[in-house]
């Protein structure tokens, strides 16, 4: 197959990762998941006690943040300074976080630079907010991934109890509602469809049922 883009945007918690991880392995390209990118930069910030809204201090902080990706047996891992920081970046709260710091002007520069050099010689399926109208504008293929936030909050619920993780469904649909405000109304690159992206709502969806109907989208880009 030609080289070939796909852009996955959406709010948190509408099957992103999930259906990216999947098609990407379907289709043996790379996954980039660009949201664990500022999940780490919000770990970092955390431990280094700098409040997420703190723009002045985020940003000066940004020089002294490296954010790398490797692939281990075809799983993404992110590297915070050199450290695998993909189990700590887990948590409701490195997702609220990484929203806080994902607004400030530096970060945003920062990270889509790394994004962009990522897909510009292979093929990858990348998601994150701003995939489809800032990182990747010429992707071949752009969908827009919703569902409703009761059912967002009980996938996290699920995912992160499954983990051991202790949680409880209202404060995580507050979390999340909470989440998508903040990404689709802040001043730079907010969430939002690119107009030429197909939308799906998983709401109704199995994850083998968005997967199917993505990769008839797929196949009939590449034919074109
Ligand atoms: O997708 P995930 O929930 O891991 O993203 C965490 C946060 O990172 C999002 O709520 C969003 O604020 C930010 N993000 C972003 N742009 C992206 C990916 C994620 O601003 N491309």
């Amino acid at each position: 197959m030609k080289k070939l883009n796909i852009a996955i945007d959406g709010p948190a918690g509408a099957g992103k990762s999930t259906i990216a991880k999947a098609l990407a392995k379907k289709l043996n390209m790379i996954y980039v998941d660009t949201g664990a990118m500022y999940r780490a930069i919000g770990l970092h910030c955390s431990r280094k006690q700098i409040a997420g809204d703190d723009a002045q201090a985020v940003e000066a902080e940004c020089d002294n943040i490296h954010v790398s990706i490797v692939y281990e047996n075809g799983e993404q891992v992110v590297c915070l300074n050199g450290e695998n920081v993909n189990e700590q970046i887990r948590t409701a709260q490195a997702g609220s976080m990484a929203s806080a710091v994902s607004v400030h002007k530096k970060v945003r520069a920062k990270m889509v630079e790394l994004q962009k050099k990522l897909a510009a010689d292979t093929s990858v399926v990348m998601d994150g907010r701003d995939i489809g109208t800032v990182v990747l504008p010429n992707a071949e293929v752009k969908i827009y991934l919703t569902a409703s936030s009761a059912v967002r909050a009980k996938r996290r619920y699920d995912e992160l109890t499954a983990k051991g993780q202790d949680c409880d469904l209202e404060t995580l649909k507050k979390e999340i509602e909470e989440r998508d405000y903040r990404d689709m109304n802040r001043e730079i690159s907010p969430l939002k469809k690119a107009e030429d992206a197909i939308e799906l709502d998983t709401s109704e969806l199995s994850i083998e049922e968005v997967v199917e109907t993505m990769m008839k989208i797929v196949a009939e880009k590449a034919e074109k």
